[in-house]
C-alpha cells in the first residue's frame, strides 16, 4: 500500500487550502448559524469547482473532470476543516453530479450544463417523517395519470432542499417494499414546497422538509425504474459514507489545529497547558484516532476507485470516523477550559456541527450491524 499523495493531489490540496482561507473563511464566519443565501452559496460553490469540488466528479464523456473518490476525499476533509456547512452543499452537489447520468435524455445535457455550472442546485430526496433507517418505509407516493405521475408525500433532512431547483426524489410506485421504489426527477417549477430545519449545528446550509401535495410531472421524467432503484443507488452510493467521515474528520482536524495553538499559548500553574502531562496525551490521541479515522476512509475510497468491494470498509470508516471525530472535539472543547464553551472561540460551533455526521448517510448502529451481516451472513436489522 502506498500512502503518499501524488505531486499532482499535493500540489491541488496545497493551491485549495490557500483559496479556503482567503475566500470560503471570511464567508463562514460572516454566516456563523445563519443560513448562508442561495446567491452566497452558488458563488462559492461556483469558484470552489476549479479545484474539482462538487460537480466535479461528473464524468469526462459528460462534459465534467471525472474526479476520483481519493481525491474528492481529500477535498471534502480541507473543505470541512474550513466550513462543514459549505462541505455538506458540496457533497449533495456531489452526489447530484454521480447521479446524472440517469436524467432522461430530453433533458439530460441542459442538467448536465446547468450542474455543472453550478446554475442549478439539486437535492436527492430518500428520507421520510417515517423512513429513516428503514428505507424499504418509503410512503411518498408516484401514481400514474395519463402521461404523468401525481406524486404525493414527504421527504425529510433533504440537505440542500431549500436551495434546490431540483430533487432526485426515491418515491413509491407500486406496494413491493423495495421494488416498488423508483427514483423520479421533480422540478421546483412542478410545485415541490420546501421548509428549512432548524438544526444544532450545520444551519449555514439548508436542511430542508420537503411537501409534494399533487405534484404532477411528466412520465418521461423516471430516471430509474421501480425495480432497479435501490441496487443502483446502492452501487451509486457506495463512495459517501467514506466521505462523511473525511468531513467529520475535518472537524476535528480544526478543533485539534485551534487546541494545538491554545495549549502553547494558554499558561496555567506557571507553564503552558502543553506542558501539562494530561494535555499533551489528550492532543497525541486526537491526532492518532484523527490519523486512524482517515486511513481507513483512505482505504475505503482507493476500493471504490478500483471498483473493488468496499462496503465493510465504508461501514468501518463511517462509524470509527465520525465516532471519533466527535471524541476529538469533545476533548477540544476541554482543552480550551471555560473560553471553549463560548462563542468567541470556534470549538463551540465544531462541536455542534460535527455531532449530525453520526446520524446521517446511514446511522453509525446501521453501520455496524451491515459490518456484522456481511461477516457472518445473518440479518440482525429486524
Ligand atoms: C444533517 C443531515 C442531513 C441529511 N441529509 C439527507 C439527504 O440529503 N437526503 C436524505 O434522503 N436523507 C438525509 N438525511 C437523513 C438521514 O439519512 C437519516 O437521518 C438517517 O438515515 C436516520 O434516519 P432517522 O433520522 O429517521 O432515524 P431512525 O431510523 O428513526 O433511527 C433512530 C435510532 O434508531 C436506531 N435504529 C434504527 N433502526 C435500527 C435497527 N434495525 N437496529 C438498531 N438500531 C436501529 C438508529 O441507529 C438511531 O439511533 C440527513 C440527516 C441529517 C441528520
Amino acid at each position: 500500500m502506498d500512502f503518499r499523495l501524488s505531486e499532482e493531489q499535493q500540489l491541488l490540496i496545497d493551491g485549495f487550502q490557500k483559496f479556503l482561507q482567503r475566500d470560503a473563511k471570511p464567508l463562514a464566519e460572516r454566516f456563523r448559524d445563519q443560513l448562508i443565501p442561495v446567491s452566497d452559496m452558488r458563488s462559492i460553490q461556483q469558484a470552489m469547482l476549479d479545484f474539482g469540488v462538487g460537480t466535479g466528479v461528473v464524468e469526462e464523456q459528460l462534459g465534467g473532470m471525472g474526479v476520483d473518490s481519493l481525491t474528492t476525499g481529500l477535498l471534502q476533509f480541507e473543505l470541512s476543516r474550513c466550513s462543514p456547512d459549505l462541505a455538506v452543499t458540496a457533497l449533495i452537489q456531489n452526489i447530484v453530479g454521480k447521479l446524472i447520468r440517469y436524467v432522461p435524455e430530453g433533458k439530460k445535457q441542459s442538467y448536465v450544463d446547468d450542474v455543472l455550472a453550478v446554475r442549478r442546485f439539486g437535492c436527492v430526496g430518500m428520507s421520510e417523517p417515517d423512513a429513516g433507517s428503514q428505507i424499504t418505509a418509503v410512503r411518498c407516493r408516484a401514481v400514474e395519470d395519463g402521461d404523468d405521475y401525481v406524486i404525493n408525500g414527504e421527504k425529510m433532512w433533504i440537505s440542500n432542499g431549500g436551495y434546490s431547483d431540483f430533487i432526485f426524489l426515491l418515491a413509491r410506485f407500486n406496494d413491493d417494499p423495495v421494488g416498488g421504489l423508483g427514483l423520479i426527477l421533480v422540478e421546483r417549477t412542478d410545485g415541490y414546497q420546501t421548509s428549512d430545519i432548524s438544526k444544532m449545528g450545520l444551519n449555514s446550509q439548508s436542511t430542508a422538509q420537503v411537501s409534494f401535495e399533487d405534484v404532477r410531472v411528466p412520465k418521461s421524467n423516471l430516471m430509474i425504474a421501480p425495480g432497479q432503484a435501490m441496487k443502483t443507488l446502492l452501487i451509486s452510493l457506495a463512495g459517501y459514507r467514506p466521505l462523511v467521515s473525511l468531513m467529520a474528520l475535518g472537524v476535528a482536524q480544526a478543533s485539534l489545529d485551534a487546541s494545538v495553538r491554545y495549549a502553547q499559548e494558554r499558561t496555567q500553574h506557571g507553564k503552558p497547558i502543553a506542558g501539562h502531562q494530561l494535555i499533551s496525551a489528550k492532543i497525541g490521541e486526537m491526532a492518532t484516532k484523527i490519523e486512524a479515522g482517515k486511513l481507513l476512509a483512505f482505504q475505503a475510497l482507493s476500493q471504490v476507485d478500483r471498483d473493488e468491494r468496499s462496503d465493510i470498509s465504508a461501514a468501518m470508516s463511517k462509524w470509527y470516523g465520525t465516532e471519533v471525530a466527535c471524541d476529538v472535539v469533545s476533548e477540544a472543547m476541554q482543552i480550551h477550559g471555560g473560553n471553549g464553551i463560548t462563542t468567541e472561540y470556534p470549538i463551540e460551533y465544531m462541536y455542534r456541527a460535527v455531532r449530525p455526521f453520526m446520524v446521517t448517510e446511514g446511522t453509525n448502529e446501521i453501520q455496524k450491524l451491515s459490518i456484522g451481516r456481511a461477516l457472518t451472513g445473518i440479518d440482525a436489522f429486524g
